[in-house]
């Protein structure tokens, strides 16, 4: 028999995939192969940051749309990225925690060390945020990430205009701590996106441990004794089984890593019965309650002439609010765009652009 190839196999080379590989390569010794789907190389568009709209649809973007909504009665897109970076290599770039409450409602609700201050170390670790409270705030980690400077003027004028309304005005909304409207810091370095392939995977490439295969569909786990012990790839038309001596790991994406336990035949029996997949361990909740964050639009004329907005995401500065005062914690995030730009299902100024449709 033949020893395995790899003590760890992660599937997907997103935003997860990508820490996950360079961190486990750091022992020379563990022998990691990293799987994608999607192609190896960015299109030029994925470093400009005002173009991230334009990668929703085609090669960077699985190009989804969701089945008709009750709410709406219409589809709507569902992006999520392909290729190395996978999601944070089309995303709006907005680098922010959220709220500390999100974090410790998880560790109220059961999970235990997912709190704010649990992940803080690891939150920390991961960037490097110049000017901020460094009791909050890391220096020296892979994602360097900071405000648009300066912003865009139609973002001061909507943030004058929290202000005016009574919110506050945040230093560090980015941080985790508090509420109100702020600048956020962004995924961008020097004018460019700073994808998690730029930032976890790029500089570790040349490391002999580290295999990175991309173009290649995963479509199954191999399960024997209870152990996951092969993934089976697709890649060039060609079927291949990669061995694994330790532990596999699934960074597919919340639709992705779904979707492979149940091809895998993990995941509710009925189920996996009436599609034909032979059950191999009957796990209730697999491929069920995806919970998603619509956006609801607002989108304003502007009184005067503004410039067109050019080099940053187009949503530099975000705000954390209550939908009513009585609850304890903010459950609302606001996102300001300076982008003429509406949902179809809406109707928008006549310079604004319908964003994408089916
Ligand atoms: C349009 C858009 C805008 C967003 N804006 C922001 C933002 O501004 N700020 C923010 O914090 N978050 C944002 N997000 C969310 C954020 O990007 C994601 O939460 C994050 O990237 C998810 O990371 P992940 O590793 O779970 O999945 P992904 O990064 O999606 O990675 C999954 C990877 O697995 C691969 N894969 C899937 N199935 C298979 C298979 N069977 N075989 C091989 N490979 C497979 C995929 O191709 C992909 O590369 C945005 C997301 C989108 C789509």
């Amino acid at each position: 028999m033949n020893m395995p190839e790899h003590d760890f196999i992660v599937v997907g080379a997103g935003t997860a995939g990508c820490v996950l590989a360079a961190t486990l390569s750091e022992d020379e010794r563990a022998r990691v192969l990293l799987i994608e789907v999607g192609g190896a190389r960015p299109l030029p568009a994925q470093s400009v940051p005002s173009l991230w709209p334009t990668l929703l649809q085609g090669p960077a973007s699985w190009g989804e749309f969701t089945v008709k909504q009750a709410a709406t009665e219409t589809s709507t897109l569902l992006p999520r990225g392909r290729g190395l970076g996978g999601s944070s290599a089309i995303n709006a770039m907005v680098f922010a925690r959220g709220h500390r409450s999100g974090y410790d409602r998880w560790a109220g609700e059961g999970a235990k060390g997912w709190g704010f201050d649990d992940l803080l170390p690891y939150f920390k670790r991961s960037e490097n945020a110049a000017g901020r409270d460094p009791a909050l705030r890391g220096s020296g980690g892979p994602l360097t990430v900071g405000p648009a400077a300066p912003a865009h003027p139609v973002i001061e004028a909507c943030l004058e205009a929290a202000s005016e309304t009574g919110y506050a005005r945040a230093a560090d909304i980015s941080g985790g701590l508090e509420e109100g409207f702020g600048l956020a810091d962004l995924n961008i370095v020097h004018g460019r996106r700073q994808s998690a392939a730029d930032a976890y995977l790029t500089p570790v490439l040349d490391r002999p441990n580290l295999t990175v295969v991309t173009d290649a569909l995963v479509q199954g786990l191999r399960i024997h004794g209870g152990r996951c012990r092969a993934v089976e790839y697709r890649t060039g038309g060609e079927r291949v089984t990669a061995d694994c001596a330790g532990e596999v790991v699934l960074a597919a994406g919340t639709i992705g890593t779904a979707q492979l336990l149940l091809l895998s035949g993990i995941g509710p029996a009925a189920h996996l019965a009436d599609v034909g997949i032979r059950t191999v361990l009957d796990l209730p909740g697999v491929g069920a309650a995806l919970h998603d964050h619509p956006i609801a639009s607002v989108v304003f004329g502007a009184a005067r002439p503004v410039l067109a907005p050019k080099s940053s995401n187009l949503g530099e500065a975000i705000g954390l609010v209550r939908s009513d005062p009585s609850l304890d914690a903010p459950d609302l995030q606001v996102l300001f765009v300076d982008a003429p730009t509406h949902l179809p299902s809406i109707k928008g100024p006549g310079t604004a652009t319908p964003s994408a449709s089916p």
